[in-house]
């Protein structure tokens, strides 16, 4: 037998940090801070319409692009919110969550070898993809307070080589929101070295600071960009794994192709559902967006006055913090032991960074919780005070 079986492209690749965090919460009963997933239900009208569905018999296998339905809601949506005009039958593919969807992107866009461009800290799903199609990364580092990235950054990491640019806004896991002048550099060189851009954009209507704005609404980007978005965040179902992909026809026939080989399909009553969920009106969008941002608020002041240094994310579910002024200075350390020093569950920044020493004192909280639930950790993590060394 070989000493190992996991193939060569994905030996970097344990177990992902949110199971191994989540399976930490459970075991531990700790108020689970890490894992990016609301606490209470979305909208109830939603939830109906997919408990609808299953009782009126959408129970079988879906068209391969998803339901005709839920494809002209996505491409209503891009109207309603950006603009965008989209065919619903040759431009939009609905996808096992955006993690199906990036998954396909890779597979069916990029050779063996080409290089593929991504800001780091990056979300674990998309360098998986990258190597899973043997594909290589070449980062970009934002760093904090801001999170911006420095335009020769960007620059010297394009070669040959470079087949696109992955950018992820609002970003996991530092809550950042691109704004346009740094989308307008990202465009630019994507047209100038006829790269694509591959968008995630599942935090689409969760930026609280600044205004989410799709890479494909800039000039010539709405050819070369393929749009990933899901209905999880922004309808609090992630479980339901109901993504969707928006590209210029012959761009999506490709993920298609590899898309139809992942899971086929999936999740024909959620997709029903979602469509309902994609028409809601702008209060809905709204007041998730005002109550997310309170949390938002509620978490970062908590840990600010908890001891920690604060950034501050204009979006996501996500806020980081430095660990350091606590007297701790590995991350990863804290978060495996922070359920038994506190009762709270964290995950540690460094597993988004190939360059860990940018983010080995960095711990990333979820603050998509009930607002009591938030305040009882906040409390608990109080406790962390006087337990750090000097940090040396
Ligand atoms: N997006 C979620 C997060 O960042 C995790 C989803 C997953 O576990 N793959 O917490």
């Amino acid at each position: 037998m070989p000493e190992r079986f996991l193939n060569r492209r994905l030996a970097e690749f344990g177990t992902t940090i949110f199971a191994e965090m989540s399976a930490l919460a459970v075991a531990t009963g700790a108020i689970n801070l890490g894992q990016g997933f609301p606490d209470t239900d979305g909208p109830s009208e939603v939830a109906d319409a997919a408990v609808a569905a299953i009782r009126a018999g959408h129970n079988q296998y879906p068209p391969g692009r998803g339901i005709a339905d839920l494809r002209r809601a996505v491409a209503e949506h891009q109207k309603r919110f950006y603009d965008l005009d989209l065919d619903p039958d040759s431009e939009v593919l609905v996808t096992a969550g955006a993690t199906e969807a990036v998954a396909a992107v890779m597979l069916s866009l990029l050779e063996p070898d080409d290089e593929v461009v991504l800001f780091e800290p990056y979300y674990d799903s998309h360098v998986a993809g990258i190597a899973m199609a043997g594909a290589h990364r070449r980062l970009v580092t934002l760093r904090p307070p801001h999170y911006r990235f420095d335009p020769d950054d960007l620059v010297a990491a394009i070669g040959p080589r470079t087949r696109m640019i992955v950018v992820n806004s609002p970003h996991n896991p530092t809550g950042k929101v691109f704004d346009r002048a740094e989308l307008e550099l990202i465009a630019g060189l994507c047209r100038d070295h006829d790269l694509l851009a591959v968008t995630d954009e599942v935090y689409e209507h969760l930026a609280y600071d600044g205004e989410h704005i799709p890479l494909a609404t800039l000039p010539g980007m709405r050819e070369r960009t393929i749009t990933v978005s899901s209905g999880g965040k922004t309808f609090s179902f992630t479980g339901w794994k109901i993504g969707w992909v928006c590209a210029a026809p012959r761009l999506l026939d490709a993920v298609t192709t590899a898309k139809q080989f992942l899971t086929y399909v999936n999740g024909t009553p959620f997709q029903h559902a979602i469509a309902v969920g994609l028409r809601l009106g702008d209060g809905y969008f709204d007041g998730l967006r005002r109550n997310l941002r309170a949390r938002r608020d509620q978490l970062t002041a908590g840990l600010a006055a908890a001891g920690f240094e604060v950034y501050r994310p204009a979006g996501t579910y996500f806020v980081t913090a430095d660990v350091r002024p606590l007297g701790f200075d590995d991350g990863m350390a804290l978060c495996r032991g922070l359920p038994e020093m506190c009762g709270v569950v964290a995950v540690p920044n460094v597993v988004f960074y190939d360059n860990e020493d940018e983010g080995r004192h960095l711990v990333r909280f979820a603050f998509c919780k009930r607002p009591e639930v938030l305040d009882e950790a906040v409390e608990r993590l109080a406790r962390l005070a006087g337990l750090g060394g000097d940090g040396s």
